[in-house]
């Protein structure tokens, strides 16, 4: 099983940052420093300068099952941050969309939230929870980064949303953009 989870989180940053040398995250962690929540709480609700109407339309094109994309956004206070979009083709469950920061100190991608679908198992470590399937969102702490395999293993159920779009405009709406023209793709 250990195994399984490292060939997972290998492929998880190996999608999500295509610039930096893959290293162990243990490595990782100890080369950068520990954000405090409210840093984390700090950078998310950072105005982000971003054209959302970008998204209406967009389609990406599969890749091996998966519609990805990665959009790379500016900060008002000149922090630099990614958005990633990612949903399996052939299981509407299966998606994962976020907002990540391009960390200053290490040039590393720290994931500060995800909105996940309910394609898989997940168990919170810190603090230790009940196993659930069900939409999620993961959000950083920084008990996570002390404790966990990943910045962002904390995660709570919602019923924000359903679909991969939904999740989007849920973030969008969550994380610092401009969403004056209201929702995008419909949520509830
Ligand atoms: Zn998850």
């Amino acid at each position: 099983m250990k195994g399984v989870s490292v060939m997972r989180s290998r492929f998880k940053y190996k999608f999500l940052n295509t610039t930096s040398p893959i290293l162990p995250r243990s490595e990782l962690t100890q080369l950068s420093r520990v954000l405090s929540d409210d840093e984390i709480l700090r950078y998310i609700s950072e105005r982000k300068r971003f054209d959302t109407s970008k998204l209406r339309n967009f389609n990406p094109k599969p890749i091996k099952g998966h519609k990805k994309k990665i959009f790379e956004i500016d900060g008002v206070d000149g922090t630099k941050f990614k958005l990633f979009y990612r949903e399996n083709i052939k299981n509407p469950l299966d998606f994962s969309v976020g907002l990540l920061l391009v960390r200053e100190d290490t040039g590393e991608d720290f994931v500060l939230r995800r909105y996940n679908g309910k394609s898989h198992r997940h168990k919170n470590k810190c603090p230790l929870g009940k196993e659930f399937v069900d939409f999620h969102i993961h959000n950083a702490t920084k008990e996570c980064q002390e404790k966990c395999d990943h910045e962002e293993d904390f995660a709570v159920i919602t019923n924000e949303y359903s679909t991969a779009r939904q999740a989007l405009d849920c973030m969008l709406r969550d994380c610092g953009f401009n969403t004056m023209q209201s929702t995008l793709f419909g949520g509830f």
